[in-house]
Order: structure tokens, then C-alpha cells, then sequence
């Protein structure tokens, strides 16, 4: 079907240990417009006894010279991909000069230069395009980085590690000599030169040296940079208190770049950041930009433990690194602000990602088997679900058990490159448990269910729950074994006494038995969302109103408000409910909600917040389009009409007080602008949205006066719009925020608005956070324009995609993602997309990256 030449997968159960290894290299950079010149020696060790070629990767590079022990070689075989050669003693120094192209690198993967500066991007397989070498994470190596550059254009040139020396040269240009004293792999290694504005501070640590922290922004831009630095200290501080981990290198870098494929990168001692994870105000961030930075930047440098000092065999076990990372922001994020918040925000991930992810062609386990290219296993699979499973592990084994695993995975395993295996087997160890059913979370993928039947003796007082899990086939996996999974178990007593028990399911059927109970108790089940699962079960509307409004775990409280919203939605369309939800349900959920003068703000803000589409798709079999979206916005109309006076009058209860980001104030900022959602549909809507535009002196209240316009369909939407646009048009990242409002609005002409907006003049297609705000929040999250009936928005994606594919492939392959989860649509529309991916896929200039996914998805 495919016109491109056929690429092979890789295999996880392929991995061969390297056949050399390279202990020392010594990089040299003399960056320059026309050409730069990267100098490359290596200190090579045969590994064995063996006559194996070492066989270099190496991409886009322009080979000048070889030479083996000072010595010029002519004698070396040079493809696309590898620089071979042969008959090497057991130990020499090989010294390779190439040319590359940075200014014409817009794939924004190796080294790159945009917006004036030089950056590099190396993970996963990027350094291949700087210069030949051995590009795998088992290969270690010390580096010493000596960068050239002109000294005007390029006062700072960084790298890894310590500066050790530095100099000028006569022809107005500098140079600077860096040497990190750690292995690393070459996906860590990280070069950036160009003019900033730096902050400086510094962290003392706690065994007592003095770490200097520097922050490289955009000039002008410092003032943006306090709150990232204040969270870098606190991660820091957290990570010696919780897991007794400490920072080992004299000073800490981090790099604020505009162009960026992702959100950041951990490269040893010298971060380097898409800008919108680091620069904030209240003037030009949101609550939610102040807590992804806090969050990003605690991620990249957890990452300084667990990733990078302990780092992945090979690429298959990528979670090792960033399941466990993303366990331990989210820990850390937990701790600085509210858990339950922090939870849901973690459970939506999963539900609406994640599940979808699943429920897709490019269902992978969270350690996948198979990979075509590597950048497309950034995944919610590989991230979140491996969080998850680490979760898991943390809730079976217990804090102080955990912690005992995170202890014995350190001492084994401190400056190697290891597999999920063997983080599991310290965990296992250190805790006198067997984990081996465990495991299977590894390498199985999809969503396991959950069925619950409970059962009560009134004459004995005696409980039963009967629990069935099962997985259900994916497109990758057609076998599913049981897996180990704690349930946490909520009995609720009807006087508001509740107890609480983690039930350890390894069967496919399992029977619970507890006695003791005088009435049968209400039970809640997977407390604070114990594990990646669907629960199904029937419970009556009272029931779940109980756990809604007396659970004393807030997931369970949510969550129980979440089934009563879906399930009514669901009842209104052909896909139907089993459970008994009404109209009344609806309104005593909301009168228990609003009367009992609920403490947590921002818990009430979310239990009063609908179910996305894109979660409510993943619990039903089928996705209808139309219907769903309407019976959706019914029960928006149902709750305001009933609610609307209350909402009101919390509205006005609230203060707006002057800007910090405090947990208290992000809260009530929350519950205010998720009120403002249902106002602005009524006829104080109006005034009230454009009161508050108005009157708000931070971006978290400005930009919800904007949604709540935008999603009520306020006839002052385009004029606050326009407003803003006058206000912010020299500013990039904040105009992302009026990008992503007008691509996610529903209206007939929306393609013709997309157009619009990509002739802005801040538009810029070679610009991964302009694309993702335009095109992507129209792919994601427009889905009624993105699904409509006649195919046009797939249409337009496919064609959008055909062009930026030959830009940026990581971008293009990201954005292709919903093109390809047709499985729950109807015939029609699959139909329709399934010709957009034929015709991506009939381009015989197709990246690796999109073909991956696309032919996937075609089957
Ligand atoms: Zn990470």
C-alpha cells in the first residue's frame, strides 16, 4: 500500500550487548552559519574477544577524515546510516572530523540552530546527527566539550558538567572547554550557545556543598524566570528529604529555548526547556503554567537520579526512567499543593489519553516489544501508565517498602544502564515479596476491567465482592494474563463511619468475604485510583450519591460524581446505561454538593466539572458523534437551569484577591472560573464574562473569562478576543493561549479560521508550539469540527500533515494521533479517515515517524 521503502522494527527481545565500548570522548565545536565543524576523538575498548566491525551511527553528516591512532584511515565503509570499520586492536583512539548543517536543521533533533541560538535535542536517537558514534544508552562515556564561536553573537557557550577553561581568539571569536566528570550516555549529552539574560542563584545541599544554579533566558525576559528557579529548589529539597537523594555536580543549568519538540529534556547538569515550561508571571501565566513549570522542572531534575546517574539499557525500557520520573513529579507536586486535586489531574491523563492509546492500533505495553522509530514511544503509555505501575508498586510495598526498593536499586545499579527487570527485582528484594506476577504489568498492554458483583448476608452481617478482571484484546496483543492489582476498598457505614482495605487481585476471579456489619455498607472501590483499571459494576444512584458526598477519600468522591454525569450522559445515547440515573440524581448531587459548604474549593470545582468527550468515549463501545455531544450539552442545561442561582451566589462569594500562586488562591481561581463556565451560557452571562475580563489583573482570571466566552458561545467572545490579541501580539507564548481558544471553537467556518490564523504574523510552521496551538488543539480537542460529518476536518489535518511532515516528523507524528483512533466511530467517518491515511501513507518521502502510526493504524 505504501510507496516508501520499507523500514524494519527494532526488537526488544533482539538486544545484543555492545561490541565495544567508548570510555573517552573528546568533542570539539567550531560552530559557524556556513558550516560547523565537529571534531570527534574516542577512546575505544574492544569488549571480548570477537572480529566484529564497530559500526558507527551516524545521519546528515559530511565525513572529512578518519583517522585511527593519529594515523589518516582509508580504509572505512560510509552509508546513509554508519560510518563501519574494521579491524580494530582491542584498544585505540579513532578521531573523526565531520560537517554539519545546524541552520538548516528543522527537525529541531540534534544540533539545531533557531531563533539566534545554537541547542542540541538528543534523546532518544538524535546525537547520531552531530557526529558518528555509538548511539545507544549502554554505551557510558566521560566527555570533554571544547566549543568555538563567535564571541558577540555567542557570549554563552555551554555544555555538560564543569567549565574547565576558556579562552579568545583573535578573530573575535571565543572558546570554552567543559568536562562532565560522570559517564553518560550520548542522549544526555548537551551543547547550547547564544546570548541570554542569566539568573543566579544558588542550593546548598544537605551534606553542605554549594550548587550554583543558573537560568539562561531570552534577553528581557529574567523577571519570567523566578518561579522556575524557586521550584528547581524545592525539587531539590524534596528529593533529599524523601528519597535522601542529592545533586552531585557543582552548578546547575537550564536553558529557556523557543523552539523545542517537547516539554523539556534532563541532559546532565545543563537542562535545556521549551520556554513555556519555564518563563512565568501572573501578568502572562496561568495557575496551570505556574504548576506545569513547578512540575517540568521537578521532572527534569528527578531525572538527575533516575534516568540519568541510573540509566535504560537499551530504548525499550524507557519507562525505567520516565514511568518512575513521572511518579515522583507527581509525588512531589502532590506535596506542594493539593494531593486530590493533583490525582484527578493524573487520573484524567489516563482516562482520556491513555485508555484512548489502548483502545488504538498503537496499543503498546508500558515496556514496548516493537519500535520503528523511537520518538513515537514518548508516550501516555510509556509516562503515565508506567507512573501508574510504579504507584502500584509503591501502594503494595508501602511508602517505607518503597523506599527500601529505591535504597537496593541505587547501590546495584548506581553509573549503569539497566532494564525494568532489574528495578523490579530490587524492589522485590528489598521487601522479601515476589513480584513476578507483577511483571506482567511490563509487558502486557491495554486496559484491564474490572466486573464487581457484592453480595450481603443480613442475618450473618457478612460482605461478599466478587471481582472478575479481564483485559481485553488489543490490536498488538492477542493473549491477556492476569495481572497483580491492589484495589483499595472503601466501606462506608450509613452513621459516616467508613474503614478502609487494599485488596491484592491476582486471580481472574476472586471472592472477598468480611463480616461484621450490622446494614450493608456502601463500598467504594479503587480509592485514590489504585490502579490503571475500568471498573464496572451496577450500583444505585444512592449509592453513588453516598460516596459522592461522603466518601473520605476525595478520588472516590469524584469519581462517584463523574459515573453519575456519564452515566446519564450515556443513557441518551443508543450506547444506553445500565444504572438508574435521573434527573434528580443530577440535582441531589449538586444541592449536597453546593449546601454543605464544601472547604476544598478546588475539589468542588472538579465535582462539578463534566466528564470530557474524550473520556466519556472511552467508556462505551461506540463514539456517536452527534448524539454524544448533545446529550453532553443537555446535561449542561439541565444543571444550570437548576443550579444556576447557586452558582451565582458563589461566584460573588468569592474574592478576587492580588495575585500569588498559593494553593489556597488556585483554588478558589478554580471553583470562580469553573462557575464561569456555567454562568456565561445564562444572561447575566454576558456582563459577567466581560466584567471579569476586565477587572482581572492575572492571566488565570483573563483567560477564564475568555473559555467560559468561548464555550457559552458569548457574542463578546471575539471582542475580548480581539482585545486580547492587541495586548499580547508580541508575545508568542502568551498568544498560544488566543491560538489554542480559536482553534477549539465550535463554529461552521472553523477551517477558514484555521487558515486565518495560520497567516498570522506570529504564526510560524517550523515552530512546534505555534502548530501544536493551532493545528493541535484543533485535532485534540475541536471534535466537533475535527469529526465533522463530511469529512473536511480530517481532510484538512491529512493535509496539513503531508507538508509539516517534511519539516519537523516528531511534530507532524504527535498530531496524527487522532487521525488514527477511528476504531469507535462510525462507518462513515471511518471511511473518511481512513483515506486520509492512505493518502499520507502513498507519500513515499514519508518519515519513519508518521509511517509508523499510519500504517498501524491501517492494519
Ligand atoms: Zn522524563
Amino acid at each position: 500500500m505504501s510507496n516508501k521503502t520499507p523500514v524494519t522494527a527494532k526488537r526488544r527481545l533482539d538486544y545484543q550487548p555492545p561490541a565495544y565500548q567508548i570510555h573517552d570522548i573528546e568533542l570539539s565545536f567550531n560552530l559557524d552559519d556556513e558550516v560547523t565543524k565537529v571534531k570527534s576523538l574516542l577512546h575505544v575498548f574492544k569488549q571480548g574477544d570477537h572480529d566484529q566491525p564497530l559500526k558507527l551511527d551516524g545521519e546528515n553528516l559530511t565525513l572529512i577524515e578518519v583517522k585511527l591512532n593519529g594515523k589518516s584511515l582509508q580504509q572505512y565503509e560510509l552509508t546513509d546510516e554508519a560510518l563501519t570499520l574494521s579491524n580494530l586492536p582491542d584498544e585505540c583512539f579513532i578521531e573523526i572530523y565531520t560537517e554539519i548543517d545546524p541552520a538548516s536543521n528543522k527537525t529541531l533533533e540534534g544540533l539545531y540552530k533557531a531563533s539566534g541560538s545554537y541547542c542540541t535535542q538528543c534523546e532518544a536517537e538524535g546525537f547520531r546527527k552531530i557526529t558518528y558514534f555509538l548511539d545507544r544508552p549502554d554505551v557510558l562515556s566521560k566527555y570533554t566539550v571544547t566549543i568555538y564561536a563567535d564571541k558577540k553573537r555567542y557570549p554563552y557557550l555551554l555544555s555538560n558538567g564543569n567549565k574547565i577553561d576558556s579562552g579568545d581568539l583573535e578573530d573575535g571569536k571565543h572558546w570554552v572547554k567543559w568536562q562532565d566528570p560522570f559517564f553518560k550516555p550520548c542522549y544526555l549529552f548537551a551543547l547550547v550557545a547564544g546570548d541570554f539574560d542569566k539568573l543566579t542563584q544558588s542550593f546548598t545541599t544537605s551534606s553542605g556543598r554549594k550548587v550554583a544554579l543558573e537560568l539562561y533566558v531570552d534577553k528581557g525576559m529574567a523577571h519570567r524566570g523566578e518561579h522556575a528557579l524557586a521550584s528547581l529548589k524545592k525539587a531539590m529539597k524534596w528529593d533529599e528529604v524523601v528519597f535522601d537523594l542529592e545533586y552531585d555536580l557543582d552548578i546547575y543549568m537550564v536553558v529557556a529555548v523557543d523552539f523545542f519538540n517537547m516539554g523539556a529534556m534532563e541532559n546532565k547538569g545543563l537542562n535545556v526547556f521549551n520556554s513555556k515550561y519555564v518563563l512565568a508571571d501572573s501578568q502572562t501565566a496561568t495557575d496551570e503554567d505556574y504548576f506545569n513549570i513547578e512540575s517540568v522542572i521537578a521532572h527534569e531534575y528527578f531525572h538527575n537520579w533516575t534516568g540519568n546517574r541510573v540509566t535504560c539499557r537499551d530504548w525499550f525500557q524507557l519507562s525505567l526512567k520516565e514511568g518512575l520520573t513521572v511518579f515522583r513529579d507527581q509525588q512531589f507536586s502532590a506535596d506542594m499543593g493539593s494531593p486530590v486535586v493533583n490525582r484527578i489531574k493524573n487520573v484524567k491523563v489516563i482516562r482520556e489519553h491513555q485508555f484512548a492509546e489502548d483502545a488504538s492500533a498503537m496499543a503498546h505495553p508500558i515496556r514496548p516489544d516493537e519500535v520503528i522509530e523511537m520518538n513515537n514511544f514518548y508516550t501516555v503509555t510509556v509516562y503515565d501508565k508506567g507512573a501508574e505501575v510504579i504507584r502500584m508498586l509503591h501502594t503494595l510495598l508501602t511508602p517505607a517498602g518503597f523506599k527500601r526498593g529505591i535504597d537496593l536499586y541505587f547501590k546495584r545499579h548506581d553509573g549503569q544502564a539497566v532494564t525494568c527487570d532489574d528495578f523490579v527485582n530490587a524492589m522485590q528484594d528489598a521487601n522479601s515479596i515476589n513480584l513476578d506476577q507483577f511483571k506482567v504489568w511490563y509487558e502486557q498492554s491495554g486496559t484491564p476491567e474490572l466486573t464487581v458483583e457484592q453480595d450481603f448476608a443480613a442475618d450473618t452481617g457478612t460482605l461478599t465482592l466478587t471481582i472478575q478482571q479481564h483485559t481485553p484484546v488489543t490490536l498488538d496483543q492477542s493473549q491477556k494474563k492476569p495481572l497483580y492489582i491492589p484495589v483499595r476498598v472503601e466501606y462506608l457505614a450509613n452513621d459516616g463511619s467508613s474503614t478502609t482495605d487494599i485488596i491484592h487481585l491476582t486471580q481472574s476471579q476472586q471472592k472477598l468475604v468480611r463480616d461484621g456489619f450490622d446494614v450493608e455498607p456502601t463500598v467504594a472501590l479503587l480509592g485514590d485510583f489504585s490502579a490503571p483499571v475500568k471498573v464496572i459494576r451496577t450500583l444505585s444512584a444512592e449509592s453513588l450519591l453516598t460516596i459522592a458526598l461522603h466518601s473520605n477519600d476525595g478520588f472516590s468522591r469524584w469519581d462517584a460524581a463523574q459515573t453519575i454525569y456519564s452515566q446519564f450522559i450515556h443513557s441518551l445515547t443508543p450506547n444506553g446505561s445500565t444504572l438508574a440515573i435521573t434527573q434528580e440524581t443530577i440535582t441531589a448531587l449538586l444541592d449536597g454538593l453546593l449546601e454543605s459548604a464544601m472547604e476544598d474549593q478546588a475539589l468542588l470545582a472538579e465535582m462539578i466539572t463534566l466528564p470530557s468527550v474524550e473520556t466519556l468515549v472511552q467508556q462505551v463501545p461506540k463514539y456517536y458523534v452527534e448524539s454524544l455531544h448533545s446529550a453532553r450539552e443537555k446535561l449542561e442545561r439541565i444543571i444550570i437551569s437548576h443550579a444556576q442561582p447557586m452558582f451565582e451566589k458563589q461566584y460573588h462569594g468569592l474574592a478576587f484577591t492580588n495575585y500569588d500562586y498559593t494553593p489556597s488562591q488556585t483554588a478558589t481561581r478554580k471553583l470562580r472560573n469553573q462557575l464561569l463556565m456555567y454562568i456565561a451560557s445564562t444572561e447575566q452571562g454576558e456582563e459577567l464574562v466581560t466584567q471579569q475580563f476586565m477587572q482581572s489583573d492575572n492571566m488565570t482570571d483573563t483567560l477564564g473569562a475568555l473559555k467560559a466566552a468561548q464555550h457559552a458561545k458569548c457574542k463578546c467572545f471575539d471582542k475580548l478576543m480581539s482585545q486580547f490579541e492587541e495586548t499580547w501580539r508580541a508575545d508568542p507564548i502568551v498568544l498560544d493561549k488566543w491560538f489554542a481558544l480559536h482553534a477549539s471553537r465550535q463554529s461552521e467556518d472553523i477551517l477558514s479560521r484555521l487558515d486565518l490564523l495560520m497567516g498570522h504574523q506570529q504564526f510560524n510552521h517550523e515552530n512546534p508550539n505555534r502548530v501544536r496551538s493551532v493545528i493541535g488543539s484543533f485535532a485534540f480537542f475541536n471534535s466537533t469540527g475535527f469529526h465533522a460529518k463530511d469529512g473536511s476536518g480530517y481532510r484538512y489535518i491529512g493535509q496539513y500533515l503531508q507538508k509539516l511532515d517534511k519539516i519537523n516528523p516528531q511534530v507532524a507524528s504527535r498530531i496524527v494521533t487522532p487521525l488514527t483512533q477511528w476504531q469507535k466511530l462510525d462507518e462513515e467517518r471511518i471511511v473518511k479517515m481512513k483515506a486520509e491515511l492512505v493518502r499520507l501513507l502513498d507519500n513515499k518521502d514519508l518519515s519513519n515517524d508518521v509511517y509508523e502510526k499510519v500504517s498501524k493504524s491501517l492494519g
